[in-house]
C-alpha cells in the first residue's frame, strides 16, 4: 500500500450545461482525492465511444444511472487497491472489463469519469498541479484560445448551417492577452449584431446565434467586429470554422445556404472562403464518411490551412492512422469523451504529434464546470484549445483555469501563437 493506492470510488448523476444528466466520479486514494465530470456532444461522430443513457421517461430518457451503477459496482471493484499513478493500467483494466470496442457495455461515460478522476486523484496525492502531473517538466505551452463567438448548426436554432465561427487571437503575445483580445471582439460583435437589428441571444457554446442570409455573412460580422475592437485582421486575429459537415451531409450532398453541393463543390466553396478570409483552421469541412473529399480538400488547401478532423477521427488512434497514411487532414481535434480514457487520448495525441499533425484540444457543446481539458492542453503542449465563447460559466471555467496555469508558470510560460498553425502569409 502506498499513498496513491485507490481506496474508494464513487459516482453520482449530476447535470451538464444543457440540463442533461451526466456522470461525476470521485476517486479517493489513501492520501488524496480527485473528482471529474464527463461532457457530452450534440453533433457526435458515428464512431465515438458509446455514451450510455437510461432511456425511459425520467430526464427525457437521458439519465445516466446505469453508467453510475457500473462505476459504483464493477469498475470500483476492479480498480480499488490499484495505484492511481498507474493510469495506463487502470484504463486497461476498465477497457478489459467493458470488453467491447466502443465501450458500449459499461459506457464510455462510466470509464471516462473514473479515468479523469484517477488522474486528478494521483496528481492531488502527489501535490502536483494536474497539468504538471500529466505532462512532466516540459509542460509549459499555453494554447491559443479559439473562441467560438457565433453559433449555428446543431448548437443553435438560427438559420446558419456552419456550426462554429471562431476568432483566433494568435498574434497577441501571451495567452492572457489573446483571451483579452478575444473578449473585446466578443463584446464588439454583440454591438455589431445588435446594430443591425439582429438578435444577440446565444447558442449552446455561448456564441451569438443570429439569423443570417448566408453562412458567409457570419464571417463578415466577425471581420467587422475585429475592426471595431481595434485589432488587425490576419496579423493579430484570424478566423477559424467548424463546419461540422457530417451534420449537413445527406445522400452524398452537402446542404448549405439552401443549395446542394457535391463533394467537389464543397471543396471549392471552402477553398474560396480560405482565399478571401484569413481562415487558419477549418474543422470537419467534409463529412466523416467522405474520405475522398477530405483528401481532395487537404491536397488543395492543406499547405496553408489547418484541416482538423473531429467526427472523422473521433480521437481514435486507429482511425487517425488511416488519416495520416492517406493524407486526409493535417490536424486532429481532441475530445476525451470520444475515446473514453486518458491513456488512449494521450496515445492518440502522441501519434498526431509524431505525424506532424496539429492538435486542438476541445470541449463539448454539453459541458460542465470541470476544467480537465485546460490541464490537458498545457500538459501535452498541444498549442490550441477551443472551449466556446468567453461567456457561460462552463466555458469560462476552462479559460479561467488557463489564466491560473499561466500565472503559476510565470516566466516559464510560453504561448503557441501563429507557430501552431500552418499558414502562408
Ligand atoms: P459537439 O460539438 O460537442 O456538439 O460534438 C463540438 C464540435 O463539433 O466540435
Ligand atoms: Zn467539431
Amino acid at each position: 500500500m502506498s499513498s496513491t493506492t485507490i481506496e474508494r470510488v464513487h459516482a453520482r448523476q449530476v447535470l451538464d450545461s444543457r440540463g442533461n444528466p451526466t456522470v461525476e466520479a470521485e476517486v479517493f486514494t489513501r492520501e488524496g482525492y480527485g473528482r471529474a465530470i464527463v461532457p457530452s456532444g450534440a453533433s457526435t461522430g458515428a464512431n465515438e465511444a458509446v455514451e450510455l443513457r437510461d432511456g425511459g421517461d425520467r430526464f427525457v430518457g437521458k439519465g445516466v444511472t446505469r453508467a453510475v451503477e457500473h462505476v459504483n459496482n464493477q469498475i470500483a471493484a476492479a480498480v480499488i487497491g490499484r495505484d492511481a499513478t498507474m493510469q495506463e493500467q487502470i484504463d486497461q483494466v476498465m477497457i478489459d472489463l467493458d470488453a467491447t470496442t466502443n465501450k458500449g457495455n459499461l459506457g464510455a461515460n462510466a470509464l471516462l469519469a473514473v479515468s479523469l478522476a484517477t488522474a486528478r486523484a494521483a496528481a492531488a496525492t502527489l501535490r502536483q498541479p494536474l497539468f504538471r502531473y500529466l505532462g512532466g517538466p516540459a509542460a509549459r505551452l499555453l494554447p491559443v484560445p479559439c473562441l467560438n463567438v457565433l453559433n449555428g448548426g446543431a448548437h443553435a436554432a438560427n438559420s446558419v448551417d456552419i456550426q462554429e465561427f471562431m476568432i483566433v487571437p494568435a498574434g497577441l503575445p501571451s495567452y492572457g492577452e489573446a483571451l483579452r483580445a478575444g473578449v473585446e471582439v466578443y463584446h464588439a460583435l454583440k454591438r455589431v449584431i445588435a446594430g443591425r437589428g439582429l438578435g444577440t441571444n446565444v447558442g449552446d457554446e455561448g456564441g451569438f446565434a443570429p439569423d443570417l442570409p448566408t453562412n458567409e455573412a457570419a464571417l463578415e460580422l466577425l471581420v467587422e467586429a475585429i475592426d471595431v475592437a481595434g485589432y488587425e485582421l490576419g496579423d493579430e486575429i484570424a478566423l477559424a470554422l467548424d463546419v461540422a459537415a457530417t451534420e449537413i451531409h445527406r445522400e452524398g450532398r452537402y446542404e448549405l445556404d439552401r443549395r446542394e453541393l457535391s463533394s467537389g463543390e464543397m471543396v471549392a466553396y471552402l477553398s474560396d472562403l480560405a482565399e478571401r478570409y484569413p481562415l487558419v483552421s477549418i474543422e470537419d469541412g467534409m463529412s466523416e464518411d467522405d474520405w475522398e473529399g477530405w483528401k481532395e480538400l487537404t491536397s488543395k488547401v492543406g499547405g496553408r490551412v489547418q484541416l482538423v478532423g473531429d467526427d472523422l477521427f473521433v480521437t481514435n488512434e486507429e482511425i487517425l492512422k488511416r488519416g495520416i497514411a492517406e493524407k486526409s487532414a493535417n490536424a486532429i481535434l481532441i475530445k476525451v469523451n470520444q475515446i473514453g480514457t486518458v491513456s488512449e487520448t494521450l496515445h492518440t495525441m502522441q501519434r498526431a504529434e509524431r505525424a506532424g499533425f496539429g492538435m486542438m484540444v476541445s470541449h463539448r457543446s454539453g459541458e460542465t464546470e470541470d476544467t480537465f481539458i485546460s490541464h490537458l492542453a498545457v500538459a501535452t503542449n498541444a498549442g490550441q484549445i477551443k472551449t466556446g465563447a468567453p461567456a457561460r460559466g462552463e466555458r469560462t471555467a476552462k479559460y479561467n483555469q488557463l489564466l491560473r496555469i499561466e500565472e503559476s508558470l510565470g516566466d516559464e510560460a510560453r504561448f503557441a501563437g501563429w507557430a501552431t498553425f500552418r499558414r502562408s502569409r
